[in-house]
Formats: C-alpha cells, sequence, structure tokens
C-alpha cells in the first residue's frame, strides 16, 4: 500500500516536471533551436563523411595507400607499442615527401582538419600514443631509406634503429641513440636519443640533428637548416618539431666510432648495494669523466627470489683504465664489488648495442641488418634477450614514469629495493624496472629544445590483459614507485625528458608554441588556426 501511494507521487512529480519543458517547446524560438541544433548535428556528420569519400578518391587517384579501419584495429605495419592506444578510422600511408605533401594538402584543401583529429605516426613508441588518434593517422613507417654521406647520415622517419645501427657499424660511424630496434627515427631523434655509451659524451641523438625537411600541415614543405628556418631547427632538438607539421627527413651528424668500448653489468645483493649507498657511490659516479657513464637499475632476474639492483659502468677507455679511474673516485671498497674480470666485456659500439638482444644475435650482430619492424612483432625472441623483452621491448599495456632526480640520491635506490621486495611474489613482477643514469646527457655545449637534468630515473610495468587485477595492481604500485622517486625529484628542470612523456600536456612549453603559433598562422589556407590546432592530435 505504502509502496503505491510513493510510486503515485513519483510519477506525479515527473508529470509535473515536464509542463515546463513542454511550455518551453512551444515557443517558437525553441523549437528552431533544437530542431537547427540537430540539422547542424545531421549536417556536420554528413559534410564530414562526404568529406573523408572525396579524400579517398583522391587518394586512389593519386595512389597513396590508406585502409579503412573502423576503429576496429590497427595494421600490422601501423602498430602501437601501447595497446591502450586508441585506434584510428583511417591509416594513410605515403611512401615519398610528395606523398605526405599531397596528403596534407588535401586534408587542408578538404578542411578536414576542423572536424576530424589527425595524428603523425613513425614507430608507434611514443609513451603518451600521440602517434593515435580517433580520425586519421599518417603513417609514415614506409618511408624507411637511411643513407650516410661523410658525417651526415640522412633519415626517413620510418627507419628503425636496427637499420641505422648497421649503417653507423658498416661505416664506422656512431650517433647516441637508444636501444630498442623497432623505435623509429621520426620521433626518437626529434624527442628523444638517449644512451648509457655515448650520450654522456656527445649529448642526446636529438642535438645532432643538422638540417631536415618538414611538411607543414598546410602541405607546403620547408627545408630548415641553421640558415632557413633556425626556429624550427631548435625545435627538432627534442622539441617534436613544436607539431607544426610532418618531418620527412632528418640530416644528423655523427662521430666517428670510438674504438673502444667497456662495459660491466654486476648484479649486487642487498648488501653490496648498501655498501655502494654508503659510500655515496652514485653521487661520486655523477662527477667520473664524461667518458664513463654509471647506471643503477632494480629488476627481478632469473634465478634470484629477490629484486636486485645492477650495478652499470659503460666506459670509452679500456677495462683497466676504467677500473683506475673508478679506483680513484669511488674507492676501493665499492671497485671490489665489480672488479671481477668476469663482469666486465669490451667490444664495438655494434656489441654493445646488443646488450638486449637474443643469444643469436650477439653472437651475430651483422644480423641486425635484416630485422624489420614487421619480424621484431612477428618472431621477437629470434631478436630480443626474453627477460628485456618482457619488462620493455613487448607491445603491451604498460604504466611508466620519468623523472629528473637529484645526483645525491644513494638512499632512493635501498628505498626502491624495499619497495620492490613487497612484489617479489607477484607474477608482475618480471614485467618491470627502474633505472637512473648519472650524467643525463646534460651537454650545456650543445642546442636542445627541452630543458634537461643531470640524473635520470625511469620506471615501467607491463602487463598483457586490460581492466583488470593486473591492472589494478600495477597501477597501485606505480603509485607506491613514484612516492618513492619524487622525494628525489631535481626541481630545476620544469619539464620531464620529452622523449619519456606519457600524458601530453607534459610536452607543452611556451617557445615552442610560440614557434607553433607562428608556423600554424603562415598556413593561411587553413581557415581557422585554432580550429585546426585543437583538432590536431599531434602533441
Ligand atoms: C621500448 C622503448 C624503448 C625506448 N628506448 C629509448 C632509449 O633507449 N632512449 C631514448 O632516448 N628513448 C627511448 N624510448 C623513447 C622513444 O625514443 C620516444 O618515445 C620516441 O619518440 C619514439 O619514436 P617513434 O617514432 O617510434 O614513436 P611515435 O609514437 O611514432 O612518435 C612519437 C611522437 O612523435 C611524433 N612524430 C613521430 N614522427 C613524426 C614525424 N615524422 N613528424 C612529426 N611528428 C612525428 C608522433 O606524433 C608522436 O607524438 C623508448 C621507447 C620505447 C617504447
Amino acid at each position: 500500500m505504502l509502496l503505491r501511494q510513493i510510486n503515485n507521487i513519483a510519477i506525479g512529480i515527473f508529470i509535473a516536471s515536464l509542463i515546463p519543458l513542454y511550455i518551453l517547446y512551444l515557443q517558437p524560438n525553441y523549437r528552431a533551436l533544437t530542431f537547427n541544433l540537430t540539422i547542424n548535428i545531421q549536417m556536420k556528420n554528413t559534410s564530414n563523411n562526404k568529406k573523408i569519400i572525396l579524400l579517398k578518391k583522391e587518394l586512389d587517384k593519386v595512389g597513396i595507400k590508406y585502409e579503412e579501419t573502423k576503429g576496429e584495429y590497427f595494421p600490422t605495419y601501423s602498430q602501437m607499442h601501447n595497446r591502450a592506444a586508441i585506434i584510428p578510422q583511417i591509416v594513410v600511408s605515403p611512401c615519398s615527401d610528395w606523398g605526405v605533401a599531397r596528403v596534407l594538402s588535401l586534408l587542408t584543401s578538404l578542411e578536414i582538419y576542423e572536424n576530424t583529429s589527425v595524428s603523425v605516426r613513425s614507430g608507434g613508441h611514443g609513451y603518451f600514443n600521440g602517434a593515435s588518434c580517433d580520425g586519421i593517422m599518417i603513417n609514415l613507417s614506409m618511408m624507411d631509406n637511411c643513407d650516410l654521406n661523410e658525417n651526415i647520415i640522412s633519415l626517413q622517419p620510418g627507419c628503425i634503429l636496427g637499420k641505422i645501427i648497421y649503417l653507423l657499424h658498416q661505416n664506422n660511424k656512431a650517433l647516441p641513440h637508444g636501444d630498442c630496434f623497432d623505435v623509429h627515427a621520426g620521433g626518437h631523434f626529434t624527442t628523444a636519443g638517449w644512451d648509457f655509451i655515448l650520450s654522456k659524451k656527445y649529448g642526446l641523438g636529438c642535438q645532432h640533428v643538422e638540417s631536415a625537411k618538414i611538411v607543414l600541415w598546410s602541405g607546403e614543405t620547408l627545408v630548415v637548416n641553421e640558415h632557413s628556418h633556425p626556429d624550427i631547427l631548435w625545435s627538432l632538438k627534442g622539441g617534436a618539431a613544436a607539431e607544426i607539421g610532418v618531418v620527412t627527413e632528418l640530416n644528423l651528424k655523427v662521430i666517428e666510432a670510438p674504438s673502444t668500448a667497456s662495459w660491466c653489468l654486476k648484479l649486487m645483493s642487498k648488501n653490496q648495494l648498501k655498501v655502494c649507498v654508503a659510500n655515496k657511490t652514485f653521487l661520486k659516479a655523477h662527477h667520473l669523466p664524461r667518458e664513463i657513464s654509471v647506471s643503477f637499475r632494480i629488476h627481478f632476474e632469473p634465478g634470484y627470489s629477490e629484486p636486485m639492483c645492477s650495478f652499470n659502468v659503460f666506459s670509452l677507455f679500456s677495462i683497466s683504465e676504467t677500473l683506475k679511474i673508478l679506483r680513484q673516485e669511488l674507492g676501493e671498497t665499492v671497485v671490489k664489488i665489480i672488479e671481477n674480470s668476469d663482469d666486465w666485456k669490451t667490444g664495438s659500439i655494434l656489441d654493445v648495442r646488443m646488450i638486449t638482444a637474443s643469444d643469436y644475435l650477439t653472437e651475430t650482430p651483422e644480423a641486425i641488418s635484416e630485422v624489420t619492424s614487421e619480424k621484431l612483432r612477428r618472431s621477437p625472441l629470434t631478436y630480443w634477450e626474453e627477460t628485456s623483452w618482457k619488462r620493455e621491448m613487448v607491445d603491451s599495456y604498460f604504466t611508466t614514469l620519468s623523472s629528473w632526480s637529484i645526483p645525491d640520491c644513494d638512499q632512493m635506490f635501498l628505498d626502491l629495493i624495499n619497495a620492490c621486495e613487497k612484489i617479489k611474489d607477484h607474477p608482475l613482477k618480471w614485467r618491470m624496472y627502474i633505472l637512473t643514469a648519472s650524467g643525463g646527457a646534460k651537454i650545456k655545449e650543445k642546442r636542445c629544445s627541452m630543458e634537461l637534468g643531470e640524473v635520470l630515473t625511469r620506471f615501467e610495468l607491463h602487463w598483457d590483459e586490460p581492466n583488470g587485477e593486473d591492472e589494478y595492481y600495477a597501477k597501485e604500485f606505480t603509485e607506491d614507485i613514484n612516492i618513492i622517486i619524487q622525494k628525489y625529484r631535481d626541481s630545476g628542470p620544469k619539464r620531464i625528458y620529452r622523449g619519456d612523456i606519457w600524458l601530453a600536456e607534459q610536452g607543452y612549453c611556451e617557445k615552442l608554441e610560440k614557434i607553433k603559433a607562428k608556423y600554424s598562422l603562415s598556413t593561411n589556407k587553413i581557415s581557422s588556426h585554432k580550429l585546426t590546432c585543437s583538432s590536431l592530435v599531434m602533441r
């Protein structure tokens, strides 16, 4: 009885609330407004669909490849490293400068930028997924030429690091760059290029860019160098080209390959780590010559139940010379931990690049010349050492952190090891690492469009199934790690390392925004600058 009464009251209130709406509906203006709104939305969708049909027709006419994915799948040649990346409706894959210019001209003349997002993908390895969007992805993986002429290496954006490693090796040249063979030149050499062996002395890969070709969103192509558009050249050195268009060629100055490389990756027990911490080893290592880079890496290693800290030394000196310097700078007690000759290796830069490679590739490093993006995905363990692949290279879901740390951060390693001990019984322990590298490539004499710190700390944790227990666990653990890393944060640099950003806004820089505004405005064929920029997912 009571229930029925409550029901009647509720129905009464509902009907009463409709009366003012009905009165409003009787007003001619309101009816016109709602009608117009519906028509506008319909027209917008229809005209947008028409624009896309026209775009496809034009692409067919000029023979530029595209694939309609309808937001359901990534074609294998345009996959993203982060499986959580949004899937585009259409993937357009030009294979030349001309093709890129043609695509961007079409997007401009058809006014597609106005209500469709557009993104640019080279290798899809950016952590923040800026290369993908829910509209049109311009995929550059088909533009994969690379060429070396004297001291300049010319790269198309779709060239993979694996191919670059081989070309440099063949010519006895070198360049600082990352260790994942499948990272592509387009994103890497405009935002990153940090490594263990060369970047402390020679700067980041992106700091080596000497000239480039870039197609503005309007379709206009610019040649960029010290004399022509030097502001864009600056933005290419770590500022993702200020998001003013699509980079179709990068020319970087290479160095002669160093004659010697030696390295030691020593797994330490917790007690050995305590010795390092007590001796302020990491802080002291920071003052080593630029030829010697030290990093500490925390991870789980097969055969050990506890988390391990690896004491990594990379040097451009011989082993004996390196140990002599380490003895002087770090002290005998610490060097005792790493002095065993079995822990040291010496070889070429090519050998250093193979540290995370499979046994097969380590023994036959020249086989890197055969590696392609597709093979790395189809048969990863032919090329990668399994544990490295699982915690870093594999396409998966993941959380990532990156922060500039203060050099005086030895205690952080003990805090991190203690935190990692808590996950030693969880299967996700195999899917993470925390790396802190001294000498974060802060080369003052080289221009760079990102502010660099002295020490770089980064963390990753991967899982395979979305929205499950693993994801929940991973996010909680990431938060624990973040709290520790933030305690040792270097508050000097205002932004994090550009190649590591995992949120688009972390790339924001006022100076880059000014460059973006300057070159977007010059594209007077685009009707509304504001609309264009906000509709672009390029960040
Ligand atoms: C497994 C892994 C290992 C890594 N190792 C290292 C390392 O050792 N050292 C290091 O410094 N960094 C490293 N990185 C970071 C990596 O170098 C950067 O994230 C880089 O930007 C990826 O480039 P990409 O072309 O593969 O990615 P993409 O996702 O295709 O590009 C990254 C960003 O650049 C934009 N972009 C790409 N190409 C162009 C273009 N031609 N024109 C204009 N904009 C473009 C994209 O829109 C996107 O916003 C690593 C990343 C991963 C996932």
